[in-house]
């Protein structure tokens, strides 16, 4: 049977992570293992901003350029010392190669596309000095191009999955699997029918990962994170937290929902539906048990989870003729919601309004707030935060809210929500 890995940026940020996941991997020399690796530590969020750079033709363009390229020097450096040489020679042909993506003629191309040639090399880069370093180590690999298998249509930035492709090109791996061997590639990239890059949305390594074992049906995915397993809260956030040792498919995509960033939101389905275990596992202390999420869901509400959302936006509509807020009125909203791709993290309507509490987008909200106002009074506040507590019958729920301007609530039988000021503020209209 095949494991899948995946290692995101943190577990290879540097040589000492990479030294690390050379030992970790130690462990498993009797498994055939597919391993798929992120960009290294922030390297996706310095390509981003190196596009913003070429477009705006700013000046600290070879800056910028050139601190990416040494931060992978000098991991080079350290992991292989005197033996670096042709290691970086080879890392060279990487930015050689990237920088030809900002040519007069490809900046011209759509930016999505662009987006997704630049970042990509993120990915490329890392797995390439995951499998130099490996190699290095005596581990018997084999370096596969994850744009070979992974079949997208050309979605820039979001990739959707050609399942009928993918299943088939990835299938024929299991051929060349010897047992055991390590079978390394990137994540958050795939390639589209006319062979340019894609990437599946940020954070996407843990969906290739998912794409890959259910592909190969492989007995279940680890994925090495810098904290013990799965955390009923973000311990950046919240004192206290508590490992879940076991949560459901169901459980884990309704966390996401509410906007846990445990994984990322689209890994779960194809694990749910070949029954493939994800386990959550700790690279800094992987004798731990893992967390795993599967099809058993006994410990579901054992713990209350918390999920904090920043930046909200609470909008109440009302129709400006008086008339009822009824499915009509809901239609035409959602319609326009839809059209622009607000997602509605709340809502809770009356006879006369409508009241959604929505992510706030610099320039985005200011045009749904005008187009509202044409047929709408528009009431609204910014700046809010929503917090939702799944299982809440066990929570402290009044310690979260004491001394909060509470304007909106809404109760089911497994999820709290409130939407609240950290102090009051006046309603905007
Ligand atoms: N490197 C990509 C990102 O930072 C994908 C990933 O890490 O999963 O979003
Ligand atoms: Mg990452």
């Amino acid at each position: 049977m095949i494991k899948v890995f995946k290692f995101g940026g943190a577990s290879v940020k540097n040589a000492e992570a990479v030294r690390n996941l050379s030992q970790i991997l130690k462990q498993f020399s009797d498994t055939s293992l597919v391993i798929v690796v992120s960009a290294m530590g922030k390297t996706t969020n310095a390509l981003e901003k190196l596009l913003e750079a070429v477009r705006e033709k700013a000046s600290d363009f070879e800056v910028q350029f050139y601190q990416i390229k040494d931060f992978h020097v000098q991991i080079i450096d350290e992991l292989f010392a005197e033996s670096s040489e042709s290691v970086k020679r080879e890392l060279e042909t990487y930015f050689i190669s990237l920088r030809k993506h900002f040519t007069e003629a490809e900046l011209n191309c759509s930016i999505d596309k662009l987006y997704d040639q630049t970042v990509s090399y993120g990915e490329l880069i890392s797995s390439f000095i995951v499998f130099e370093w490996l190699k290095f180590q005596q581990f018997k690999l084999r370096l596969i191009d994850a744009r070979e298998f992974i079949m997208t249509d050309q979605n820039y930035r979001s990739a959707n999955i050609l399942w009928d492709e993918t299943s088939k090109r990835t299938e024929t791996l299991k051929a060349d699997f010897t047992i055991p061997q390590i079978m390394l590639t990137q994540g958050f990239i795939g390639s589209a029918p006319d062979h340019s890059t894609t990437t599946l949305g940020r954070e996407g390594s843990d969906f290739t990962a998912a794409i890959f074992a259910y592909c190969l049906n492989a007995e279940e995915v680890i994925i090495w994170k810098d904290v013990p397993g799965l955390l009923n809260a973000d311990p950046k956030r919240f004192a206290n937290t508590v490992k879940l040792n076991g949560i459901s498919y169901s459980e884990a995509i309704e966390l996401a929902y509410y906007g846990a960033t445990i994984i990322h939101p689209k890994t779960i389905k194809p694990l749910q539906n070949k029954g493939i275990p994800l386990k959550i596992k700790s690279f800094l202390e992987p004798e731990l048990l893992p967390s795993v999420i599967s099809e058993n869901n006994s410990f579901d509400s054992s713990v209350p989870s918390y999920i904090i959302k920043d930046n909200q936006l609470l909008l109440s509509l009302s129709p400006r003729d008086f008339s009822f807020m009824d499915e009509g009125c809901l239609h035409t909203i959602f319609g326009l919601l839809n059209d622009w791709h607000i997602h509605v993290n709340l809502l809770q309507t009356s006879a006369l309004s409508l009241s959604i509490c929505v992510d706030s987008k610099t320039g985005l909200s200011e045009k749904m707030l005008e187009l509202f106002g044409n047929d709408f009074i528009v009431k609204y506040n910014q700046g809010l935060t929503l917090l939702t507590i799944r299982h809440y019958q066990k929570a402290p729920v009044e310690s979260f809210t004491h001394g909060k301007t509470i304007l909106l609530e809404q109760r089911s039988r497994t999820t709290l929500q409130f939407v609240y000021a950290e102090d009051s503020k006046p309603q905007k209209q």
